[in-house]
C-alpha cells in the first residue's frame, strides 16, 4: 500500500520550493506533486497538520555512544557554571559509586567556571577513587592521582607522542588520554549497544534520520553490526572508523567494508590536531592567553602512509583538523593522494575551523567534502574570544566561504562536545550568528547541509538526502514554517524524524 503525506508544506529539495503531496510506497519516494494528481483509491493518507516535511536531515559528525553514554551513566557536567557548581556534583556522585569504582565525568569549560579542574581538587573531592573529568571537547582531561595511578604515570612519567601530561595539574591531553582510558574497565558490548542505543534515540527525537558517529574502534564497530544485524538501530548510521587510537603508536587494521541500508562502514578516521575551543588545535599565531599552537599529532610521512593504505584500499577518510597548520598537513596529504593514486574515493575534512582562501581553494580542487559545526559558533564562542588571535579571527568557521568556494558541506554538532545538538538551533547559527561578519549563510544554504550535504558526507546521496523519486523516504517533520519564523525562534519549534521503513 502507498501512504500520502499532505496537509503541510513539503520541500523535497530542502529548499524554498514546496509541493503539497508526497507518495511512498515501500519506504521510497514515488512521487511528489499536487494533492489532486496524487491522491486515489487505496491510499493511505497521512495528515501533516499544517507541519514541514524536508528530507530527513543528517548529523553528520555526532559522537553517538557518548551522546548515550551522557544520557545514561557518565556525570554530564556541560552546564556546570562555577568550579564550586562542578565540586559539588563530583561531591554528590562519589558519595553514590562503590568503593574503587572510576568516576566519569564529562562537559566542562574553563571558559564557564573560570579555571580548569585540578588533580588535587579531585582527590579532594573524591578521596582514594581515580576521577577522570572529560573537558567538554574531549581532547583535554583533568584527573586525580588514584586515576595517574591506575594508569601508571608518574611525576617523570614521559608522554607519547602527540599528547602532553602535567602531572602537577593532573591535566592530560591528547593522546596522553589513552594512558587512562587504557586502564579504565573495557565496557562490554552490552553496554556499548545500550549507549549507541540512547544516543540514536536522542537524535532521532530531535529531527535527525542519519548520524556519521565518527570515531569507532573495533569493540564499537562490533556493537554496530550486532544492533544492524538484529534490526535494532532507529536511524542510518555512518561510521568512521579509528586507525590509530590514542595512548601511543599502535595502528588497527583497516575495517572491513560494511554497507547496509540502516549502516554503513567505508572510511577511517584521523585526528590531525586538538580542538579551538581549548586551545590546541594546531595553529600558525600563537593563541591568546596560553602562548602556545596547539599540538599536531601526526608526522606527515606517517599520516601519508597511513592515509594512503587506506586510499589504495578504496577506503574513504575522515580527518579530524581544525587549525591552518593542521588543514595545510592535511591537505597535502590529499593532494600528493589524488596525484600518486588518482580515482581514489572523496575525503572529509571534520571540523574545516580555520581555514584561508588557500585552504578553501584545495579543498574544492581535491574535491573534499567539509563537515563543520554551525552549533559552535553559538555555543563556543566566548572560547573562541578568550584564545583566537586576531590574526585567524577572520578565518573561524567561514561557512559562508564553504558555500561560495563551492564546497560540498555536511552540517553537524560534534555533540557531545557540545550540549546542543537541535538541528534547528544549528540552522539558527548558521543563518543568524557568524563568528566573521558577513559569513552567514541562507536557509537554504543551511538546510542543503543538513540533507543532501549529509548524505554526500555519508555516501548514500544516490539514496537519500532529497525526496527525489526512487529514493529514501525519510522525513524530518517540523512544526511550523522556517521561511516565515524568525531564526531565533526556529530552535524551539517541535521536530521529529522519521526514517522510512525499507522493504
Ligand atoms: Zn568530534
Amino acid at each position: 500500500m502507498s501512504t500520502l503525506y499532505h496537509g503541510g508544506p513539503i520541500h523535497p529539495w530542502a529548499d524554498a520550493r514546496r509541493v503539497e503531496a508526497l507518495l511512498v510506497r515501500d519506504g521510497r519516494v514515488l512521487q511528489s506533486g499536487s494533492l489532486a494528481d496524487l491522491d486515489g483509491p487505496g491510499v493511505r493518507r497521512v495528515d501533516l497538520e499544517g507541519a514541514s516535511a524536508f528530507p530527513g536531515f543528517t548529523d553528520a559528525h555526532v559522537h553517538v555512544w557518548k551522546v548515550g553514554q551522557l544520557r545514561t551513566t557518565l556525570l554530564d557536567l556541560r552546564d556546570a557554571t562555577s568550579l564550586d557548581d562542578l565540586a559539588a556534583r563530583v561531591a554528590e556522585r562519589h558519595a553514590q559509586l562503590p568503593q574503587g569504582a572510576w568516576l566519569w565525568g564529562r562537559g566542562w569549560n574553563e571558559a564557564r567556571l573560570g579555571a580548569p579542574p585540578t588533580r588535587e581538587l579531585l582527590d579532594r573531592l573524591a578521596p582514594g577513587r581515580p576521577t577522570l573529568l572529560t573537558r567538554t571537547c574531549a581532547h583535554i582531561h583533568a584527573v586525580s592521582t588514584p586515576a595517574l595511578e591506575r594508569a601508571g604515570i608518574h611525576p617523570g612519567t614521559p608522554a607519547p607522542a602527540g599528547g602532553e601530561i602535567d602531572y602537577a595539574r593532573g591535566i592530560l591531553t591528547e593522546t596522553a588520554y589513552g594512558l587512562v582510558y587504557g586502564a579504565m574497565p573495557a565496557p562490554t558490548q552490552a553496554q556499548f549497544e545500550a549507549w549507541i542505543l540512547a544516543g540514536l534515540t536522542h537524535l532521532k527525537a530531535l529531527g535527525y534520520t542519519a548520524a556519521t558517529d565518527p570515531a569507532v574502534d573495533p569493540p564499537l564497530y562490533d556493537a554496530y553490526r550486532a544492533l544492524d544485524a538484529a534490526g535494532r538501530l532507529p536511524i542510518r548510521v555512518n561510521l568512521l572508523f579509528i586507525r590509530r587510537p590514542d595512548g601511543g603508536a599502535a595502528t588497527y587494521p583497516l575495517p572491513e567494508r560494511y554497507l547496509s541500508p540502516m549502516l554503513r562502514c567505508d572510511s577511517v578516521k584521523f585526528f590531525l590536531d586538538g580542538g579551538l575551543s581549548g586551545a590546541t588545535a594546531a595553529v600558525s599565531v600563537p593563541f591568546r592567553e596560553t602562548g602556545t599552537r596547539g599540538v599536531l599529532r601526526f608526522d606527515t610521512a606517517e599520516l601519508y602512509e597511513l592515509a594512503r593504505e587506506a586510499h589504495v584500499a578504496g577506503l574513504r577518510i575522515g580527518a579530524h583538523a581544525i587549525g591552518d597548520v593542521a588543514l595545510t598537513q592535511l591537505l597535502g596529504v590529499y593532494a600528493r593522494l589524488a596525484r600518486e593514486h588518482p580515482a581514489g574515493p572523496r575525503h572529509r575534512i571534520e571540523h574545516f575551523g580555520l581555514p584561508d582562501a588557500g585552504h578553501l581553494r584545495a579543498a574544492r580542487d581535491l574535491n573534499v567534502i567539509v563537515v563543520p559545526q554551525p552549533v559552535f559558533l553559538h555555543e563556543l564562542r566566548a572560547n573562541y574570544d578568550r584564545y583566537v588571535p586576531g590574526e585567524l579571527a577572520g578565518q573561524v568557521f567561514p561557512l559562508r566561504a564553504m558555500f561560495d568556494a563551492g564546497l560540498d558541506v555536511a552540517f553537524s554538532s560534534d555533540g557531545p562536545v557540545v550540549r546542543e545538538l537541535r538541528p534547528l538551533a544549528g540552522l539558527a547559527a548558521a543563518v543568524a550568528e557568524p563568528y566573521v561578519p558577513g559569513q552567514a549563510v541562507t536557509l537554504s544554504q543551511a538546510l542543503g547541509a543538513y540533507t543532501r550535504g549529509g548524505a554526500v558526507a555519508h555516501g548514500d546521496d544516490q539514496q537519500r538526502g532529497t525526496l527525489d523519486r526512487g529514493k529514501h523516504a525519510d522525513l524530518t517533520i517540523i512544526g511550523g514554517d522556517l521561511f516565515s519564523t524568525d531564526p531565533h525562534a526556529w530552535p524551539d519549534l517541535p521536530v521529529r524524524g522519521a526514517v522510512a521503513p525499507t522493504a
